[in-house]
């Protein structure tokens, strides 16, 4: 694990008047799985939002493998190798559960007229080995979510719907994974069990980096290699768990005081 995948320069959002982040600067590294923290309302999200092209940042710059990605579309971002997954569920329930995977997929395609005329035989054998992945991916998930592909999303349970996302984010082959509080709304042991289900995957994708925003402190400790501390938009800290976690200053963000 070395060098930078994505180096954030002086980031800043402006709501209006609000400043969501505040010249941010940090980088993530190749292959790493970074924990983004800080209280509530730091600036995580909004992170999110900026480095996928949701939100256009007021300043700064994100080099993402030597490439310049602020204001690139969501689907440009998509396409350069990041792709993320959000708080609350984006799954269309009616759909079948490869079919939400798949949409993964089709977000990251080129669909302009001109590609898709010149390159069938290429998009056509993308969308064949999207295909198997998804198919491997839900399997290596969980064997019953593997066999459960042609059933609406609606009749799985939230655990496996939670999979379903990560794999809809998985099944473009990203570089670069951001996971926004993925164990939002289950139990302890469901979420242990899909941290569990992150570090699989993490083997099975060598050199994928992922950044974690997660408010569970324990998975925390147990998955990321490295965290960054957000407060009121900027960076508060960064480094192990163990040491953040002890830092006073992030104490006392955390503690309000
Ligand atoms: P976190 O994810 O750390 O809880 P957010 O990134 O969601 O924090 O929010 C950071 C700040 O930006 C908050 O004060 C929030 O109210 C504000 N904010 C986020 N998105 C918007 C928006 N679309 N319009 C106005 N303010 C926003």
């Amino acid at each position: 694990m070395s060098g930078a995948i994505l180096v954030c320069d002086n980031v800043t959002m402006r709501f209006g008047g609000l400043v969501a982040l505040d010249g941010l600067s940090f980088d993530i590294r190749h292959g790493e799985v970074l924990g983004l923290l800080g209280p509530n309302g730091s600036g995580k999200t909004t992170f999110f939002n900026v480095v996928t092209g949701v939100y256009r940042a007021s300043a700064g710059s994100i080099d993402f493998e030597g490439r310049e990605i602020l204001g690139l579309s969501p689907q440009a971002v998509c396409r350069a190798g990041i792709t993320r997954t959000f708080q609350r569920s984006r799954l269309c329930l009616g759909l079948s559960v490869f079919d939400n995977i798949m949409i993964g997929h089709h977000r990251a395609l080129n669909h302009g007229l001109g590609f898709n005329l010149f390159r069938r035989k290429a998009l056509a054998r993308q969308v064949t080995e999207s295909r198997e992945l998804a198919h491997e991916l839900a399997s290596s998930f969980s064997p019953t979510l593997g066999r459960r592909l042609d059933e609406p999303a609606g009749a799985v349970s939230m655990i496996d719907r939670r999979r379903i996302e990560v794999c809809r984010a998985l099944v473009s082959r990203p570089r670069l994974l951001l996971l926004d509080e993925p164990s939002a709304g289950m139990t302890h042991e469901e979420c242990r069990q899909l941290m569990d289900d992150i570090l699989a995957v993490r083997e099975r994708m060598p050199g994928l980096s992922i950044v974690i925003i997660e408010h569970e402190m324990g998975m925390i400790e147990r998955i990321t290699d490295r965290c960054v501390v957000l407060n009121y938009g900027r960076k508060l800290c960064e480094g192990r768990y163990r040491e953040v976690a002890s830092d006073p200053e992030v104490q006392r963000a955390y503690l309000g005081a």
